[in-house]
């Protein structure tokens, strides 16, 4: 087995094997690009690494390192002349800070000399890259604390009287390095290590174990990653950006990853190495800046970005270094982007003829339209602004301040909205940003961690926010005379960056407003992208989506949005208010005279409620489901009654009504109420009930020009229910000239499991994924999310609640088997899903693949779905 690929064998198809960084290293160099030489060792070797604790493959390594040595000239770490390396941890999905890269292997007490001879007799140089190695392979590969560094490093500058580090001399430079050593020999009880090739072995190990570091554990989680796909380890020749004035490093974006708009993007910083210009130690520069300084690297550098969009076909970021003049490419993937620039590019790259409609309908999800719904600031009130940084990820997000990690946790697990605000943010503030509402930091530009990590949950982000001085051990910043402290309450804007002090009012993003008919489709670059991309969604799409919505409000706003019908009208609603005296006093009922004459109370209203609904939905389908939820639901709490009726007894008082009522709880109490007297059941059990809502729909349909009903019946298991409950409802259809399907919902497995009989009875199934989920599941859906789920998706049970995107085996087994042996029964029986699922990405894929014909979902979700159904079919 092959286990060591040098950069000119691989290319970028092979992300699995190499990681995404090696994949693409190997691309940038077979393309012609100036990459410093190296190999990669694979993901596989990861596996075999954690499985033993062993690197399976060192012969071939130093085989690797052999050739690496000779096209270099140099021997790695040699005394006189060395070569020094980097190992740069790479998995298939990048994970922004989650792993370990150690910089200047090869670097020691003997090395030192040669490297700062190497550079010219740079003693400065050759000192800083050392204690950077000590630093990085101290913490990284060792578990030394990273704060006894800064510490040391701090005291350094303050012993040499500079506040920067580019102000330290070689003399304190070397004198850190003795301090390093110091901190490293007590925290592991040994040297550091003088031979080279250790340095190499160990970093390669720390870069693999790094894979189940908890914070690489904890990212992958939220991001669905995988766990088991370990990182390739990249040694790559080391080039120096920290070389003087004319060396560099920087970060750039072959777009504006915020907006999509065309034009480079990026940050440079001079005289620096590798993460000083993402972790935003210093400030950097625009890398529009550089043209001024070193014209012709810049030159070359926007010659390469053009050939490399040509070449992905899609917004690129690129880590970049120069060393004296000498431009070298250190890192390409295609990049992460917001939601809005995700759309705007995907169109761009339509206008430029780079990708035709289809591939740019592919490139965005439904998840980031769903972001792109979320409302923004109301700014009518003038709100007071403290400051603006750079808006690194949109959202509008309110919050109180919070200065650490684990606060921001623990006040999120009390039901708290907090912004976590930080100077900048590491990979160990991870479990406070998930917490957060957003995100504030004062240091680094849209390039930081805090803007990658943020962009990529889809968090709200301003970060270089530089006026801010933020204070972390009094828990407060001050920003132009104003304090704020933990627990004041601030809202961020991502978009714009801007930082307001209280809570400013939100209102409806402009995608919303274009969907609302209230914003023109080309009113500006995100709406034009968002409104052709949907279009060509709804052009290519076989599913119809509809929506759930038990009022005229919800279903007139679902149309707007586009539904094509209401798929799930729940009718409980509709008994609640001023209606529960009509309910208990149908429930009550002694005689069928007066069960009728609450019956017949009830039918006008409900026929209102229908006429609304058919209304706004004239010419599409509107499928009403009859009463689905045990009466007893209707009924006040047990506790209160008993209490009410002991007073009154206590009193001497009759206590009537309440008594009557108090006995009927009594009387219908379940132990399981989810699997008792409910859905069709009750069209059973109590005589009058399905027809008077039946009756109900047909007089409104009959009213209202172009109506469409479509009456479902919930909770079937036999089709014996179903056809008692049919032959009813077609009595008094039969009364109208109106033309109404008659279906049931598939929510029991034994509906599933004979839908051909049921077939037999039903115009069309619909769906219902929650209970089918319940009950395929065994799990109560009220109460096993927070009891139990975390510990399944720890354990990997599953990747997502089976609540939230439809589990495909199981429950998904269930609704293949009910549409094949349904449509074997029946061919023209229609079918659809009403249940959360319908509105849920990975799920409308699913039922697009076993054949629905349309998904239903609240209104909010109709877009997505209708982009969903479209990405599926394509
Ligand atoms: P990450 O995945 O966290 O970005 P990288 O492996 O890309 O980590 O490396 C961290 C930093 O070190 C980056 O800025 C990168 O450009 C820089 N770097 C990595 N290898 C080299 C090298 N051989 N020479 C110079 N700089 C390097
Ligand atoms: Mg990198
Ligand atoms: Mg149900």
């Amino acid at each position: 087995q092959k286990f060591v690929y040098d950069f000119e064998e691989g290319n970028r198809d092979l992300k699995d094997l190499l990681g995404g960084k090696g994949a693409n290293l190997a691309e940038m160099t077979n393309l012609g690009l100036p990459v410093p030489p190296g190999f990669t060792i694979t993901t596989d070797a990861c596996r075999a690494y954690l499985e033993s604790g062993e690197i399976p493959c060192g012969d071939e390594i130093s085989a690797h390192l052999a050739a690496l040595e000779n096209t270099m000239g140099r021997r790695l770490g040699d005394a006189a002349d060395p070569l020094l390396v980097s190992v740069r941890s790479g998995a298939k999905f990048s994970m922004p800070g989650m792993m370990e890269t150690v910089l200047n292997v090869g670097l020691t007490d003997a090395s030192v000399a040669g490297l700062a001879a190497q550079a010219g007799g740079d003693e400065r140089f050759a000192w800083d890259s050392y204690r950077r190695l000590i630093q990085m392979f101290g913490k990284t590969v060792c578990g030394v604390p990273g704060e006894e560094f800064d510490h040391a490093l701090e005291d350094a500058k303050h012993r040499a009287g500079t506040r920067d580090d580019v102000g330290l001399a070689a003399e304190h430079l070397k004198m850190l390095v003795d301090d390093y050593k110091g901190i490293f020999r007590e925290h592991t009880g040994r040297d550091f290590p003088q031979d080279p090739r250790e340095q190499l072995d160990l970093a390669i190990g720390a870069v693999f174990g790094s894979w189940n570091a908890d914070r690489a554990v904890l990212y992958r989680r939220q991001e669905r990653i995988p766990a088991d796909l370990g990182t390739a380890v990249n040694v790559v020749a080391m080039v120096f950006g920290n070389l003087g004035a004319d060396s560099g490093t920087g970060v750039a974006f072959t777009r504006d990853p915020a907006t999509g708009e065309r034009g480079v993007y990026g940050d440079y910083l001079a005289n620096a190495q590798g993460e000083d210009v993402v972790a935003g130690i210093r400030n950097t520069m625009p890398l529009q800046d550089l043209e001024g300084r070193d014209k012709a690297s810049y030159d070359e550098l926007m010659t390469i970005m053009t050939k490399l969009e040509e070449h992905y076909k899609d917004l690129c970021d690129i880590e970049f270094t120069i060393e004296r003049g000498k431009l070298w490419m250190l890192q390409t993937r295609v990049g992460k982007r917001t939601a809005a620039a995700a759309f705007v590019i995907a169109t761009h790259l339509v206008d430029e003829g780079v990708i035709d409609l289809d591939e740019a309908t592919q490139r965005v999800t439904g998840a980031q339209l769903a972001q792109l719904m979320f409302p923004t600031f109301d700014l009518a009130d003038e709100p007071e602004q403290l400051t603006r940084g750079v808006g690194a990820s949109p959202g509008a997000a309110v919050g109180k301040a919070v200065f650490d990690a684990q606060h921001a946790v623990a006040m999120a697990k009390e039901g708290e909205q907090v912004i976590l605000v930080r100077r900048e943010t590491n990979p160990d503030d991870l479990p406070g940003m998930i917490a957060a509402q957003g995100i504030l930091t004062s240091r680094g530009g849209k390039t930081s961690h805090a803007a990658v990590v943020a962009r990529g949950m889809g968090k709200t982000c301003v970060c270089g926010a530089d006026q801010l001085d933020v204070n972390l051990h009094k828990g407060q910043f001050t920003v132009d005379g104003h304090v704020v402290s933990e627990g004041d309450v601030i809202s961020i804007d991502g978009t714009t960056g801007r930082v307001y002090l209280g809570e400013v009012p939100v209102q409806p993003s402009p995608v919303v407003q274009y969907f609302e008919g209230k914003l023109d489709p080309h009113s500006d670059a995100l709406v034009s992208a968002v409104h052709r991309i949907l279009t060509h969604a709804d052009e290519r799409r076989r599913l119809r989506v509809r929506t759930n919505a038990d009022t005229a409000d919800d279903a007139a706003r679902a149309r707007r949005f586009g539904a094509q019908g209401i798929g799930l009208c729940r009718t409980e609603h509709m008994f609640l208010g001023e209606r529960r005296g009509l309910v208990e006093r149908l429930i009550l009922a002694r005689t069928a005279e007066q069960r009728d004459a609450a019956l017949a109370e009830l039918l006008p209203l409900q026929r209102d409620d229908f006429t609304g609904l058919f209304r706004e939905m004239a010419g599409l389908p509107v499928t009403v489901r009859l009463i689905d939820p045990p009466l007893h639901e209707f009924l006040p709490p047990l506790e209160d009654l008993a209490v009410k009726v002991a007073v009154a007894e206590e009193r001497g008082e009759d206590p009537g009504h309440d008594k009557d009522l108090l006995d009927a709880v009594r009387r219908m109490h379940e132990e399981n109420p989810m699997l008792g007297l409910r859905g069709v059941r009750l069209g059973l059990v109590i005589p009058g009930l399905f027809a008077m809502q039946v009756r109900a729909i047909v007089e409104a349909a009959a009213s209202v020009e172009d109506a469409r009903p479509e009456i479902m019946v919930p909770l079937v298991g036999a089709v014996q229910e179903l056809e008692t409950i049919r032959a009813e409802a077609e009595k008094i259809i039969k009364e109208f000239a109106v033309d109404v399907k008659i279906g049931t919902m598939i929510e029991v497995p034994r509906a599933a499991l004979t839908a051909g009989d049921i077939a037999q009875a039903a115009d069309f199934f619909s769906f219902g994924t929650n209970d089918l989920t319940q009950m395929g599941w065994g799990f109560s859906r009220d109460d096993v999310e927070g009891a139990f789920f975390w510990r399944y998706l720890e354990l990997g049970i599953f990747g997502v609640s089976p609540f939230e995107s439809i589990d495909r085996d199981g429950v998904g087994r269930l609704v293949r088997i009910a549409v094949e042996e349904g449509r074997a029964a029946r061919p023209e029986l229609h079918f659809g899903v009403c249940g959360e699922h319908g509105g849920d990405p990975d799920s409308v894929h699913f039922f697009h693949e076993v054949g629905l014909d349309y998904v239903s979902c609240s209104p909010f979700r109709v877009p997505v779905a209708r982009l969903e159904a479209g990405r599926a079919a394509i």
